[in-house]
């Protein structure tokens, strides 16, 4: 049988750093990902938010601040804080 997909090299296993219980896994510290686990902290749930970047050192996307966005910073309770950044 001349099956390629047999034949690639198995990748090894990436290597686990930590392991951690957790009532909720949120995938991805974008602004949903974040305000998600920001409500579900505030109801007291514990949270772990994953984000693969470890800096803003890409595409800035946050040149235009809509009004959606500021009437949600202000049920958040940030859009004071929000406002300073
Ligand atoms: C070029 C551009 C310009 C924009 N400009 C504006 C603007 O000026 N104003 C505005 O209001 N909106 C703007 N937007 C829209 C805004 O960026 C999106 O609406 C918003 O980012 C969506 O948020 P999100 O949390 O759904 O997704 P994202 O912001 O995409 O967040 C997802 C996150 O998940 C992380 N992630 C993905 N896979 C994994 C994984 N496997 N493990 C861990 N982490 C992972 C990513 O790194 C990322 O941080 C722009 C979008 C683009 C593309």
């Amino acid at each position: 049988m001349n099956n390629p997909t047999l034949a690639a090299p198995v990748a090894a296993a990436p290597e686990i750093l930590d392991i951690q219980q957790t009532a909720c896994c949120i995938v991805g510290g974008g602004p949903a990902g974040a305000v998600l686990a920001l409500l579900l902290a505030r109801q007291g749930i514990k949270v772990i938010l994953l984000e693969v970047h470890r800096d803003l050192d890409r595409d800035f996307r946050g040149d235009t601040i809509h009004h959606s966005t500021m009437e949600i910073m202000a049920e958040l309770g940030l859009a004071d804080r929000f406002l300073t950044v």
